[in-house]
């Protein structure tokens, strides 16, 4: 059952002691080793079992121990493991294929991460416009309290002051502006584009303009790490209507909500949008590292040979490990994950918990807002009863299961969810 290392048995603390001696310590880890799982369920070395609302942080989509998915790398690990972009190979190019046509847009590009994915976004939307406009069309606006990745580029498009810290200077030519908040956006562009001079009648041309005009606007459906926050629908059809008036790029970040996570296989399918371009990651190989941006036919052809490149992108495992991951994901899988999803949601609801004040979310990504108690108090504790379980934003727990989640695992997760924030809640003295 223990881990061997150098012959002898590890124990968690052993482990533990590892990584404090050897691991740069940047992450706020929970106290908890994990071993291996099966489904949604996961074991310490010692055998202590953990039921997953985190998949990983909504990468495993599939769970864990899925015996096609890892049939199906290990039969690409023995015939070829890379081979670089200069070469053909058959993995990414089937996986390109499904994710053509299962998502309407007309090509992909691979590469090995959101962070990653979102700098080719971010490159493509800038490429764009520079293709057919010139220089002077650089900035990209993206949404207070969106998260867009840890790169120098990625972290000035993310709207969270917080992680605009200590690494300056950080990549120019970022905008935010409020989410849902349809004026905010229009004076912005008013300022800083100057034809179409208007995009409401009613908003004089401002007399300052910003020496660099915007090229494209950024936005999650879903602000994941922010809060689990929803836009509103009707936001997002203002936001794409705009983007077509004025001929900026619509950039969807899906790298948290896409690969089925909140039903559909990409969150857009549910919004009545066409994005320009769409970026992916998490959960998409199934745990293995990838991401991607998909772009429609409007700006497929903008990155060229030379242009845009990384040497991991498309990988031959971890595109077969997508190709399993993707096959899995029907559409019996997908409604699944709506089923599960308001399960869920119901069932927190019905708790009536006076600590609770808010479960939102779609599909299979759901936020708890909870009054008088720090999710990350409410998330160990949770850990420590055997529930792995994330918190986003300020107030936030976050659940982000495997999508294969059984119903039993789900009503073993929500036992001890509830049970602790009774317990949390009385000791704070709450109810
Ligand atoms: C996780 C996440 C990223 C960053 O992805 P990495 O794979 O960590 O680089 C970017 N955008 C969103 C919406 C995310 O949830």
């Amino acid at each position: 059952m223990n881990i061997k290392y150098n012959g002898d048995e590890l124990s968690s603390d052993d482990i533990k002691a590892l990584d404090a001696q050897y691991v740069m310590q940047t992450y706020g880890r929970f106290d908890v080793v994990i071993d291996k799982g099966k489904g949604s369920t996961l074991y310490s070395p010692e055998g202590k079992e953990y039921i997953d609302f985190t998949s990983g942080i909504g990468v495993n989509s599939i769970g864990y121990g899925n015996m096609k998915w890892a049939e199906a790398i290990y039969n690409q690990a023995v015939n070829l493991q890379h081979i670089s972009n200069l070469f053909y190979s058959l993995p990414y190019a089937e996986l390109a294929e499904i994710l053509i046509k299962r998502s309407g847009m007309d090509k992909v590009f691979f590469s090995n991460a959101g962070g990653e994915a979102n700098e080719g976004m971010i490159k493509l939307a800038r490429k764009y416009s520079f293709d057919k406009y010139g220089p002077g069309r650089s900035t990209i606006v993206s949404l207070k309290q969106s998260f867009h990745g840890r790169t120098i580029t990625t972290l000035a498009a993310t709207g969270q002051e917080s992680f605009h810290n200590y690494f300056f200077p950080f990549t120019e030519g970022f905008k935010h502006v409020p989410a849902n908040d349809v004026a905010a956006l229009k004076v912005l562009l008013s300022k800083a584009n100057a034809a179409p001079a208007q995009v409401d009648g009613s908003l004089a041309l401002a007399p300052e303009q910003p020496a660099e005009g915007v090229c494209g606007v950024l936005i999650e459906l879903i602000q994941g790490e922010g809060g689990v926050l929803p836009l509103d629908p009707d936001y997002v059809l203002a936001v794409a209507e705009i983007c077509r008036e004025m001929d900026l790029l619509l950039l969807i970040d899906e790298v948290q909500t896409g690969v089925g996570r909140t039903g559909t296989l990409f969150a857009y399918q549910q919004y009545g949008i066409s994005p320009d371009v769409v970026s992916f990651a998490k959960g998409i190989a199934g745990g293995l590292p990838m991401g991607g941006i998909l772009a429609n036919k409007k700006c497929s052809a903008v990155l060229t040979a030379g242009t845009h490149a990384t040497t991991f992108g498309g990988n031959p495992i971890a595109a077969a490990g997508a190709v399993q991951v993707l096959t899995q994901l029907d559409d019996d899988a997908l409604s699944g994950v709506v089923k599960k999803g308001e399960y869920i949601t119901g069932a927190i609801r019905g708790w009536h918990l006076p600590c609770i004040t808010e479960v939102r979310g779609k599909g299979l990504m759901i936020g708890v807002s909870l009054a008088g108690i720090a999710p990350k108090d409410a998330a160990a504790e949770c850990v420590g009863d055997g529930l792995l379980i994330l918190t986003a934003g300020a107030d936030a727990l976050r659940l982000l299961p495997p999508l294969t989640i059984s119903f039993e695992e789900i009503d073993k997760g929500l036992d001890i969810l509830k049970g602790v924030l009774i317990r949390v809640s009385a000791n704070e003295g709450l109810e």
